[in-house]
């Protein structure tokens, strides 16, 4: 529970006076419940045995004291009116715990969410979507089911034990001391099996978030498993995991069946203490019949909490094993920060620079070495080079989709560290090779970079990026639903959409990942077209496939193993032997 503490403090924070306050409510109730035995004393010690009430009691029964039908009478109200104050009590307290619980819960997944939408694209590219997924789903809910529980169960639960053990010193210190002898023991029991609990829930949260992100993987890869009949395979990964999870679900099952029947072992042997200790007292004379039976209610009320706190341990462990997992996630540390002191990009004019830039996915395997070039305002610069030769992560370094290892990226003479990310990442437009879609219509794919753009503007743009051409044929127009991931679309359709995307968001920046071959010519034309009108006046950083581009273009980098090997532009490259020339030489001009 501490541990959570530290882990969420800054999420429970803002909650501490309703926690506070129901927690005060939670101890009033303990005395509440403590009191409730105490009538049945006053019964068998003064009603049945006929002895007449002393002390404080007399005192508040007042004339009535002697009257044993008056003292019973009180006695039953007294039982009713203390049991309808625990059960208010107990409704109120555990309404606004509850509710505080949810509101937290809410906080936490919010939290979760906008993380992970800020963590860079270097933690992403290396986690699985379905296992993060699982994360604000399956790992909150368990902190949820202990919040629920910490609230309902161990709260109340641990403030009736302490009470019972004190109002046990003052009747018999010795029943204390019994009450005590058995804490050690179940918390000897509990000790054990929480840790195996723990083990085993951990392994089953891992393979569930296996399972989790098959499912996502196979369902968003569909299309490819049905074209090469791979479901069998994709079943058998399934099984496999899905096995896996269930045999780390059942150990964890067996696990948790077996604390509760060895709790009730060790209850059972302290209730046998209490009743020969007791019953010995009582038949010497130093303990009245009704002390008795007060301890051995509360008896029953203490092995209940025990119980239930035992139970707890294994919420308390899967809560554990999730709270890793989500603090795996919301202390990644792995975002693009901004600098102390980074002021909001000016609207640019269009500069780009990478000066001496060298970058690495991962540590120990550098994909550019020290690689400079410059985009002046409104040029367009193509990189041209073989598969893999490090094009669009030099493009994805522009809008700081990642920070480079050495070296500095300018925008209009400045760092792009130096700025805000919002500013800068507003100001560049991408449009990649395969450009996605988001649900929702033609006209919101349209918006998704210009989200306070008029329909009109969005129209514009769209028809600038030849999406009229389609638009008309589909069933609602610029108002068709777009399946998720653009799958109801073709790959030139989807293209002039980003195109339009990109000619609304009216950047002056456009990085540009060129479609290869695989439209179809008049597709084609339609792009290339759209294409001409989004990087007119513009600065462009261009991955060129198509010699046309590459003519074009003011500057032509040309990139090789993640160097710059060559530069110039196409006439000055093209006159001399080289790479830039076996390479252009087996491209066709269209
Ligand atoms: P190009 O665009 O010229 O085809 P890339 O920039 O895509 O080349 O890739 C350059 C190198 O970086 C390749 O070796 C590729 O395997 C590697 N690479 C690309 N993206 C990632 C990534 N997200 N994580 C790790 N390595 C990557």
């Amino acid at each position: 529970m501490l541990e959570l503490l530290r882990r969420f403090g800054s999420t429970l924070r803002p909650y501490r006076t309703p926690m506070v306050t129901g927690g005060v409510m939670v101890l009033v109730v303990a005395a509440i419940e403590l009191a409730l035995p105490w009538p049945l004393k006053v019964v068998v010690d003064d009603v049945l045995q006929q002895r007449a009430p002393d002390g404080l009691l007399a005192a508040l029964l007042g004339p009535l004291a002697d009257s044993p039908t008056a003292v019973l009478a009180a006695c039953a109200l007294a039982l009713v009116a203390l049991a309808a104050l625990v059960a208010l009590g107990t409704y109120l307290s555990s309404r606004l715990l509850q509710g505080v619980g949810e509101r937290i819960i809410a906080d936490l997944r919010t939290d979760i969410f906008a993380h992970l939408q800020r963590l860079s694209l270097a933690f992403h590219d290396r986690q699985r979507v379905g296992d993060l997924a699982s994360r604000l789903t399956g790992d909150v809910a368990a902190i949820q089911a202990l919040l629920v529980a910490a609230f309902s169960t161990l709260l109340p639960n641990l403030a009736l034990l302490v009470g019972i053990v004190v109002v046990a010193v003052f009747i018999q210190p010795v029943f204390a001391v019994l009450l005590l002898c058995v804490a050690p023991a179940l918390y000897a029991v509990v000790r054990h099996y929480r840790g195996a609990i723990k083990q085993a829930s951990r392994e089953a949260r891992t393979h569930e978030g296996r399972v989790s992100s098959h499912v996502t993987e196979t369902l968003s890869t569909i299309r490819l498993v049905q074209s090469f009949a791979a479901e069998r395979r994709g079943l058998e990964r399934f099984r496999t995991h899905s096995q896996a999870r269930l045999d780390a679900g059942l150990r964890q099952v067996d696990l948790q069946s077996r604390l509760p029947a060895a709790v009730e072992v060790i209850a059972q042997a302290g209730r046998a203490a209490v009743l020969f200790v007791g019953a010995t007292l009582v038949l010497r004379g130093q303990l009245s019949l009704g002390v008795l039976l007060v301890l051995l209610a509360y008896l029953q009320q203490v092995y209940a909490p025990m119980k239930a706190l035992a139970r707890l341990s294994s919420t308390i462990s899967k809560a554990q094993a999730a709270a890793e997992r989500i603090d795996d996630v919301l202390h990644s540390t792995a975002v693009i920060s901004e600098r102390p002191g980074a002021a909001p990009a000016p609207p640019l004019h269009g500069d780009i620079e990478l000066r001496r830039v060298s970058f690495a996915y991962e540590p120990g395997g550098p994909v550019l070495h020290d690689v400079s070039l410059h985009a002046r305002p409104g040029q367009v610069v193509a990189l041209a080079g073989p598969t893999g030769a490090g094009k669009s992560t030099i493009a994805s370094l522009v809008p700081r989709l990642y920070d480079v290892t050495a070296g500095e990226v300018l925008l209009d003479g400045q760092d792009v560290r130096d700025l805000t990310l919002r500013s800068v990442r507003s100001q560049i437009a991408v449009v990649p090779q395969d450009p996605l879609m988001i649900s929702g219509t033609v006209l919101d794919n349209i918006a998704y970079g210009a989200p306070h753009a008029s329909r009109d503007q969005l129209l514009a743009a769209a028809h600038a990026a030849y999406v009229d051409e389609f638009a008309d044929r589909l069933p609602h127009g610029y108002d068709t639903q777009v399946a998720e991931g653009g799958a109801s679309l073709s790959g030139g359709q989807r293209q002039r959409i980003a195109i339009a995307r990109a000619l609304a968001a009216d950047t002056p920046i456009v990085v540009l990942d060129e479609p290869t071959s695989g439209l179809d010519a008049i597709s084609e034309s339609y792009v290339m077209r759209g294409l001409a009108r989004l990087t007119a006046g513009r600065t462009v950083l261009v991955i060129a496939h198509r010699l046309t581009t590459l003519r074009d273009a003011d500057q032509v980098y040309v990139i090789e193993h993640g160097c710059v090997v060559d530069a110039g532009t196409h006439a000055e490259l093209s006159a001399r032997a080289g790479q830039y020339r076996d390479m252009t030489d087996i491209l066709v001009a269209p």
